[in-house]
């Protein structure tokens, strides 16, 4: 994984604090990209064809297709992966 991107950081609409790109491409299910990575980074960088290259092809369509999870169970989700990289 290229990892030049990884140092971006911008407001997460679901945390309501800054995270870095790293932690975006990286906080989704097995620890895959956010389903938002799309919304989140397009005005930053090409993040499309970032993830097309270094993504295999499975999940990157995987992601494409991705659909929002009701709110509150990706909340828990974020915070018990957020404890998990804690512990
Ligand atoms: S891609 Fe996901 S984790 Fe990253 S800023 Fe957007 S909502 Fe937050």
């Amino acid at each position: 994984m290229d990892e030049s991107k990884d140092h971006l950081e911008q407001r997460c609409p679901r945390l309501g604090g800054p995270v870095s790109f790293r932690y975006c491409r990286t906080s989704g299910d097995d620890v895959s990209a956010c389903w938002k990575i799309f919304d989140c980074w397009w005005e930053s960088f090409d993040v499309a064809g970032y993830l097309k290259k270094h993504l295999p092809e499975d999940k990157f369509n995987m992601l494409v297709n991705a659909k929002p999870k009701p709110k509150t169970v990706s909340l828990v989700e974020l915070i018990e992966q957020a404890k998990k990289r804690a512990s």
